[in-house]
């Protein structure tokens, strides 16, 4: 029986040895010392022997067990750890690969035209003023030299709430409203960007929604060329050194005298083409000294007092600048569009 136990050692140790994987293993743990095992087919056949015997034979299958058992435990781990290794090196990250390039975003490029026109004024000595969308009739119109049923008030039919409260069709409220506090004393020199609404049909052109910036000087001997310089200097800043620009005669209730603002076309310098329409000028804003009226309502002494102001469409600047056909397309939101106008 003590041969038999030693034979048994002997090919359960080659056994653990040969083995290759951690199911093999499981497998020779099982055969030796599983119930149905050698081990303990010979530790069943102790009742055989004489009594003496017993406790000798009984210690040495527990050696033998405990042999192999300690064989396995060590087998086992190294397996474990050839597994772990190789698992290892085969995931290894070579961290000399180049990255993945991340998708970086881009301002809007209306935002980016406002941004531009922002920093040109602020540069001026302006700062930016902002006011709310939902608006009261009073600083819509009203306070604009625009009293009820005056006939310019029909080129700006917008979205009322209430009979005296409405989406604002221009940014103008916010001058009225920085004006106010600055209880008649000057210097006010604000610009106002900001979403506006009228109750358009959408086209190429015209969209119910779009953005206005404004600008208001008041100051005492503010003059019309001080207006003129001004806007010659955003021209050019704008669309180009070589730029002139020519004011016409027009009409705005807020402002007296009125102008419109052409600017000499970029693209053709002068000589006519398309986007000029063959006049060699191209229309960008309105702009006016602020009509007596104006000053006065909002807490200005307009004897002591003069100014200037403008508005333009960041749209039309942004279509001009980048040659873009339709209005709609700055609101379709559809990236295609957007991802032209990334900023180097
Ligand atoms: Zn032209």
């Amino acid at each position: 029986m003590q041969e038999r136990l030693m034979t048994l050692q002997g090919e359960a140790v080659e056994k653990i040895e040969k083995a290759a994987s951690l199911k093999e293993l499981q497998d020779i743990r099982v055969e030796y010392l599983g119930k149905k095992g050698p081990i303990t087919e010979v530790l069943k056949g102790m009742g055989k022997l004489p009594a003496e015997e017993r406790p000798k034979m009984g210690q040495l299958a527990n050696e033998v067990r405990d042999a192999i058992t300690q064989k396995v435990e060590t087998k086992q781990e190294k397996l474990e750890r050839e597994a772990l290794d190789a698992k290892l090196s085969s995931e290894t990250i070579d961290v000399t690969l180049p990255g993945r390039p991340v998708r970086k975003g881009n301002a809007h490029p209306l935002t980016a035209v406002i941004e531009e026109i922002e920093d040109l004024f602020i540069g001026m000595g302006f700062s930016v003023a902002e006011g709310p969308e939902v608006e009261t009739d009073y600083y819509n119109f009203e306070a604009l030299n625009l009293p009820k049923n005056h006939p310019a008030r029909d080129m700006q039919d917008s979205f009322f709430i209430t009979e005296d409260i409405l989406l604002r069709t221009q940014t103008s409220p916010v001058q009225a409203r920085t004006m106010e506090k600055h209880e008649g004393r000057g210097p006010v020199k604000i610009i106002s960007p900001g979403k506006v609404y009228r109750r358009d049909t959408d086209d190429a052109t015209h969209s119910h929604q779009f953005m206005q910036i404004e600008g208001l000087y008041v100051d005492k001997d503010v003059r019309m060329s001080d207006l003129k310089g001004t806007l010659t200097l955003f021209a050019q800043k704008l669309f180009g050194a070589e730029r002139e620009i020519r004011l016409r005669p027009s009409f705005f209730p807020f402002t007296e005298p009125s102008v419109e603002v052409d600017v000499s076309c970029f693209k053709c310098n002068g000589k006519g083409c398309s986007i000029c329409k063959r006049t060699g000028w191209i229309e960008i804003l309105g702009a006016g000294m602020v009509h007596p009226n104006v000053l006065e309502m909002a807490g200005f002494d307009s004897k002591e007092y003069t100014g200037f102001a403008f508005g333009m469409g960041p749209e039309r600047i942004a279509m001009l600048k980048y040659g873009i056909d339709d209005i709609r397309h700055f609101y379709a939101n559809d990236v295609r569009f957007l991802e032209q106008f990334k900023r180097a």
